[in-house]
């Protein structure tokens, strides 16, 4: 394949690429570590890990290796065979969750589309108008239009509808407004422990614990969506295990393989009995590249050494940022989350801010319009953390 310059490859772009997106003028090359490298050599360290997604960094030998291998013995093969790899993926992930059977799909909004379709079954069982799925404003569930629907940032939904019935919104950490919500029609909770996209809001003492409480009075389901705060990024493995609240229903993909497409639910035994062969399915979720890469990962990340380095490296990472946020405070209003998902809501937008910390060579994101969000690989050390806080400081101070 012959080298394009960067001009060449954004005049295609422009021509033959659905514009949905808008990116940053640069072409990613290849990554190192915590490290990426443009198409001109340039070298940026990596905040963002694409959207919380390489958790282990750049070029990790094991995962690069067990993909390799697995790509050349087979890749796909359908779900109409067993894979090993798929077996020991979905074991991996019952025997961390405590739950008792997992399903994968490709993304996470298959992910959480199987969910919803599974608590939907289930409560119908009980009874045939249970089906209100409550979920939060500033959420963020995927793009397909029920996660769509359950995402509640109406910019979403623009013109889309109509949109799948049965949803509705209450604000996140309000319990009051959940409990008057709910009702027998209830057939499950959808909730983020901590949202991500929505700008990092982090749950009130006991806010989950009493979400769990509702759910069971109201016999409904609680679905958590951890596709962006789990797989270790609060230091635990699941951020409900960091909370000590059980799901019924949790939602994974972003790091789960580490850079190969992936999502996953996995359900409590009692949930699992609403689906039955025919009910759902995928052509290539689970597949045995997907699951090799799972694999790895699953075998790094819930390992004491592992999670104690994430949390370690979480509280120096967010003392560092209250220590700008003391520094700059008419700039940065408030700094929140737990581990390696770390937010600083400022008080103006923050693109300006992600753009010249990407010209010094540093890649952060800005959600939520003005909340900087941090979402490294979990291989991250303070080093890395005091390389990026060099880049960022200054810029902060260009931006008062
Ligand atoms: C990214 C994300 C999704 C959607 O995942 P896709 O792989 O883009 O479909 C769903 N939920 C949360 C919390 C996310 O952060």
């Amino acid at each position: 394949m012959k080298k394009e310059t960067d001009e060449e490859i954004f005049a295609k772009d422009k021509n033959d690429y659905l514009h949905v997106f808008s990116r940053y003028s640069i072409v990613i090359d290849h990554g190192d570590g915590v490290y990426l490298f443009d198409n001109n050599g340039k070298k940026y360290i990596d905040f963002l890990a694409g959207i919380a997604v390489n958790v282990l960094g750049y070029h990790y030998k094991p995962l690069v290796d067990a993909v390799s291998e697995q790509a050349a013995k087979v890749m796909h093969c359908s779900n109409l065979y067993y894979t090993q790899a798929q077996a020991d993926a979905a074991a991996k992930l019952v025997n961390i969750s405590g739950l008792d059977k997992a399903f994968f799909g490709n993304s996470g909004a298959e992910a959480n589309e199987g969910a919803i379709k599974i608590a939907r079954k289930y409560a119908h069982h009980i009874s045939h108008d249970k089906y209100q799925i409550i979920s939060m404003w500033d959420s963020f569930h995927g793009r397909t239009l029920a996660t769509l629907t359950a995402t509640g940032q109406p910019h979403y939904q623009q013109d889309l509808g109509p949109l799948p019935g049965g949803f509705d919104y209450v604000h996140y950490n309000d319990i009051d407004e959940l409990e008057a919500m709910m009702s027998k029609k209830t057939c499950a909770v959808m909730l983020e422990p901590i949202q991500g996209e929505g700008g990092v809001h982090v749950p009130n003492d006991g806010y989950l614990q009493k979400v769990r409480d509702l759910c069971d009075r109201h016999k409904a389901l609680l679905i958590f969506d951890e596709v962006q705060c789990g797989m270790g990024r609060t230091g635990d493995f699941f951020a409900y295990q960091h909370y000590d609240v059980k799901p019924d229903i949790v939602t994974l993909a972003k790091g789960l393989a580490g850079g190969v497409p992936i999502g996953a639910f996995i359900v409590t035994d009692d949930v699992a009995k609403a689906f039955e062969p025919g009910d759902h399915g995928t052509t290539f979720g689970g597949n045995p590249l997907a699951c090799a890469a799972a694999n790895v990962v699953l075998d790094t990340i819930p390992t004491n050494d592992f999670l104690n380095n994430v949390k370690e490296t979480g509280v120096y990472f967010k003392q560092k940022l209250i220590d700008l946020k003391d520094k700059y405070p008419s700039l940065i209003k408030e700094v929140r989350g737990e581990g390696l998902i770390l937010g600083a809501e400022l008080s103006k937008p923050g693109r300006a801010i992600v753009n010249e910390c990407m010209e010094r060579g540093a890649i952060i994101n800005c959600t939520a319009g003005n909340v900087l969000r941090f979402i490294p690989p979990l291989i991250i050390t303070k080093e890395n953390v005091d390389e990026l806080v060099d880049i960022l400081d200054p810029v902060l101070a260009a931006n008062l």
